[in-house]
């Protein structure tokens, strides 16, 4: 493993103190901050390094001012304790995943088994103190920006491209949520989700919604987030940050809403079809991808339609039924073709006839997994939601697809995952693990 220096974390307790020495008596030249959701920090960076190695693609070491943006943070809680200091040093590495596999294997303890997003579009985890001779260790890897843009995306929130045959499919993002990490991992006991994701003050995890398109001899759009129409109040409850969301990186792929000829809907529910409509100048919700037909699964329909006691707060009847008004809706009843290379497979469990998407071309398949495995931390089979409303179907449904998608390597889509887009399953000595795939830009 290669490591190199990144930078070393300074924890502040009064930034406007701090700046006064780093940037006033020390003359140095603070970078503009970043907020980093996941961990509830604001970062300020300090270039350090020689000028020689500040150029682009190489960047040089830099000190890290962090200033707690929530009182439950890692850094609050860490300044109360201890006050403010030295926190943690950084080191780049080129591959995390293999970082972390090999550091466990060798009996180190890990504060994070899996990276998640950090500042500077890296993947990040810490290695426990215990582990490194006292000291907070970093590991991080820069992701690579598939397009370049004035707003700087984080890795988590990147638009990233892949080829599959004669197919591109590209992973879009519509901003995060934050759902209860209970619900969210069902019968699995927090001392062991937390390890994977950590929970905020309210227990809420931090997820993104990450809508793909499919572009062949049509472009299709598979779910579409949360869109634009809920209320401050809705986003309080549920944690949504979409200051980057849907239009941005619809345009950032070089589409615009035109350009869809098909939406397919994995399931209702409002994190993936949210999205389906905009409310217009006038106040009327209309269909928000205008030449799209939207494929439904007729199953689904009738249940967000007839909705339940126990699955009502999942269906915004604003999100789905101005598509039947407008004319544009198609059922469908099995699974079958919706475009040459992509096919619809009911998984249900999670709802009765939620589903999947197979992409296949050129000898190739892709899976668009949805609710099924919804991030990397879902992937062993009993990690499944509270929310499923036919567990047991779940994991049927898990244990058949991971046999086929280990048989022909497919390139699994990971919507809610708030890190990792796509990436490959590897199976050893009966675990699994996932391979994060690569984007080209
Ligand atoms: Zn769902
Ligand atoms: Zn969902």
């Amino acid at each position: 493993m290669r490591a190199v220096l990144d930078h070393v974390g300074i924890a502040v307790k009064d930034l406007g103190a701090a700046l006064a020495f780093y940037r006033d008596a020390l003359g140095l030249e603070i970078e503009a901050p970043e907020e980093v959701a996941a961990q509830r920090v604001r970062a300020h960076f300090i270039p350090v390094g020689e000028s020689k190695d500040r150029g682009a693609g190489a960047p040089g070491v830099k000190l890290e001012l962090l200033e707690a943006t929530s009182p439950d943070s890692a850094i609050a809680k860490y300044v109360e304790k201890r006050g403010p200091g030295l926190h943690h040093i950084t080191l780049r590495v080129d591959d995390i995943h293999a970082a972390l596999a090999q550091l466990k294997q060798r009996g180190a303890k890990l504060v994070d088994e899996a990276p998640r997003p950090g500042a500077e579009h890296g993947l990040v985890a810490f290695i426990h103190p215990s582990s490194a001779h006292g000291v907070l260790v970093e590991l991080k890897q820069v992701v690579e920006q598939p397009s370049a843009t004035d707003h700087h995306p984080s890795a988590a929130s990147a638009v990233t491209r892949y080829a599959l045959g004669d197919l591109e499919l590209i992973s879009l993002f519509d901003g995060f949520l934050r759902l209860d990490g209970g619900a969210m991992f069902g019968v699995v006991p927090k001392a062991l989700w937390a390890k994977q994701t950590p929970a905020d003050d309210k227990n809420r995890i931090l997820l993104a919604m990450r809508p793909l398109v499919v572009r062949g001899a049509r472009t299709m759009l598979i779910d579409a987030g949360l869109g634009g129409k809920e209320d401050r109040r809705f986003h309080e409850i549920y944690g949504v940050d979409r200051s980057r969301n849907l239009d941005h990186t619809l345009a950032e792929a070089g589409l615009t809403r035109e350009d869809i000829d098909i939406v397919l809907a994995t399931h209702l529910h409002f994190d993936h079809a949210g999205g389906f409509t905009v409310r217009d100048a006038a106040g009327r919700v209309r269909p928000a991808f205008p030449r799209a037909q939207y494929v439904v699964r007729r199953g689904e329909w009738e249940d967000a339609r007839h909705a339940n006691e126990r699955n009502r707060a999942s269906y915004l009847a604003d999100s789905f039924l101005p598509l039947a008004d407008a004319g544009v809706l198609q059922l469908v009843d099995d699974d079958q073709t919706i475009m040459p290379g992509v096919r619809v497979r009911r998984t249900g469990g999670h709802t009765m006839h939620h589903q999947m998407a197979i992409i296949e071309s050129g000898g190739r398949t892709a899976a668009f997994m949805a609710d099924l495995v919804p991030t990397t931390a879902h992937l062993a089979e009993p990690w499944i939601m509270g929310f499923d409303l036919y567990p047991m179907d779940t994991l049927a449904s898990k244990k058949a697809f991971y046999k086929d998608a280990l048989e022909k390597d497919m390139l699994v889509f990971f919507e809610h995952d708030p890190a990792v887009a796509a990436g490959h399953i590897r199976e050893e000595q009966g675990k699994r693990r996932i391979v994060p795939a690569q984007s080209r830009s």
